[in-house]
């Protein structure tokens, strides 16, 4: 990084992303999706230029207790199984940043303990940014999702990250707004190509709130009926209360992708900022 790249690094407040990742085959293939999150890379590299280094957030690390990645070269997780060997072969080399990871460690109350060597980047984190950032040369630091933490914790956690923006620090949340995959599957399995109405209306609730800055709906979104509906589990959910957490009401919201795949996964991004 040339000496411009870092002061204009620091001098820019970086905005904060949710994309909806979907199937993994949308890292590989050229689809609705994976031009859409292209073009969201090519709208923040021409707004903000190259952030100093990203912090993800992803659904598929999904631990007991609050963890990030320390190493200095993290390595690309496969987390999936029966996808053609194309996809085993995707490598995203981005190096890591073990000082952020001890400095977001501290932020969140943790310390030296908090950092592991034992993930990396899994398919949440690796699978979108090889869209948004396609030269894999920014550093990636992964912060794990605690599942044993209520959505409010999960929103105090979010919240303690928003100041990393102002330190050339893209925070991502990398999960789906509507991910129930038993549903998913057996529309497939069925040939049902209709939009599935509950998606439909929990994606559009979860819009209205984020556009309102709604944080105590969307702490708890995925505990209602149609939460519930939405995900089974909620793991990729909660990547989006963290990234609403960096937010602030004053960013200016945007959805640079919206749809379904399989008619009920909601593929929406929000770019807050
Ligand atoms: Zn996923």
């Amino acid at each position: 990084m040339s000496d411009v790249d870092r002061s204009t690094a620091r001098a820019t407040r970086m905005p904060v992303l949710f994309v909806g990742h979907g199937s993994p085959m949308n890292a590989i293939e050229d689809n609705a999706w994976s031009r859409a999150q292209r073009a969201l890379g090519a709208a923040l590299a021409a707004s903000v230029g190259r952030p100093r280094a990203v912090l993800a957030i992803s659904a598929h690390w999904y631990t007991r207790g609050t963890w990030l990645t320390g190493d200095q070269h993290p390595h690309t997780i496969h987390d999936f199984g029966g996808f053609p060997d194309a996809l085993y072969r995707v490598e995203y080399p981005a190096p890591g940043d073990a000082a952020l990871a001890l400095q977001v460690a501290r932020m969140l109350g943790r310390d030296e303990h908090a950092l592991r060597t034992d993930w990396g980047l899994d398919h949440g984190t690796w699978s979108v940014l090889t869209h948004l950032l396609p030269e894999a040369d920014v550093p990636v630091v992964q912060l794990s999702v605690d599942g044993t933490l209520s959505g409010s914790e999960h929103l105090a956690l979010g919240s303690k990250l928003a100041p990393l923006r102002d330190q050339g620090v893209l925070i991502l949340g990398s999960g789906n707004v509507t991910h129930n995959l038993p549903d998913a599957f057996q529309r497939m399995r069925s040939g049902d190509t209709s939009r599935a109405a509950w998606a439909e209306r929990f994606d559009d609730e979860v819009a209205g709130a984020i556009e309102q800055h709604d944080g105590a709906f969307l702490a708890r979104a995925h505990e209602t009926e149609l939460g519930n509906m939405a995900h089974p589990t909620p793991d990729h959910w909660l990547p989006l209360v963290y990234a609403f957490g960096a937010s602030s009401g004053d960013d200016a919201v945007t959805f640079p992708v919206e749809g379904f795949e399989l008619g009920a996964l909601s593929m929406r991004a929000v770019r807050w900022g």
